[in-house]
């Protein structure tokens, strides 16, 4: 997607130990404008799966998936990081965080993932595919079915979309970051 393409080479900033930092459009301040464009992008991607529910993860993957959610005309559901010990009909995994280095426990409740659903991933970054994995293990743990995974950014450089493709995954990522290589951002 030219759009964000040109948004990623013109605004993005590389960090040591091959992060992009998106801070000033995705991550912290976000572009409203370029997010819709993005989700009206995710939503014609896969107009014609039977997509009939939205799963992100808290908190960067929120935004275009409920923008993608309201083109789409499907509930959005995030995976929430800090369950509380409260919360009843938890359906979680683990899930290792590439920005942190450290494992995290994420869950959906039952009440908002049945056999019935059509899931679609939606999240900003691919990187290790670790996110990924963690809410196919959700779905699955809850009988529904994984039904496509977009993501705005690809790090190709990292084996995520292997592990996915092997999975069967249908995968779409609006940006795909060949290299980082001496803080250098190269698109493919
Ligand atoms: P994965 O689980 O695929 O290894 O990593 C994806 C998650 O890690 C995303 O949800 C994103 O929050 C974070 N992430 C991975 N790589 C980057 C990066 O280069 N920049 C930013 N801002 N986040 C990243």
């Amino acid at each position: 997607m030219n759009l964000l393409k040109q948004r990623i080479l013109s605004d993005g900033r590389c960090l040591e130990g091959g992060t992009l930092k998106v801070d000033n459009f995705i991550n912290h301040q976000m572009d409203p404008a370029l997010m819709m464009a993005m989700a009206q992008e995710i939503a014609n991607r896969f107009s014609d799966k039977g997509i009939n529910k939205i799963v992100t993860i808290e908190a960067s993957g929120i935004a275009p998936a409920i923008l993608a959610g309201y083109l789409m005309q499907v509930p959005v559901v995030f995976a929430k990081k800090n369950i509380p010990s409260t919360m009843e009909h938890m359906i979680s995994t683990s899930v290792f965080s590439f920005t942190k280095n450290r494992s995290y426990d994420v869950g959906i409740s039952r009440d908002f993932l049945s056999a019935d659903d059509r899931v679609l991933f939606v999240d900003d970054f691919l990187a290790n595919g670790n996110a990924a994995l963690g809410i196919i293990d959700i779905v699955n743990k809850a009988g529904a079915q994984v039904a496509g995974m977009a993501f705005l950014i690809e790090k190709g450089f990292q084996n995520g979309r292997q592990k996915l493709l092997d999975m069967g995954m249908h995968i779409e990522s609006l940006a795909i970051i060949k290299s980082l290589d001496n803080c250098t951002i190269t698109l493919e």
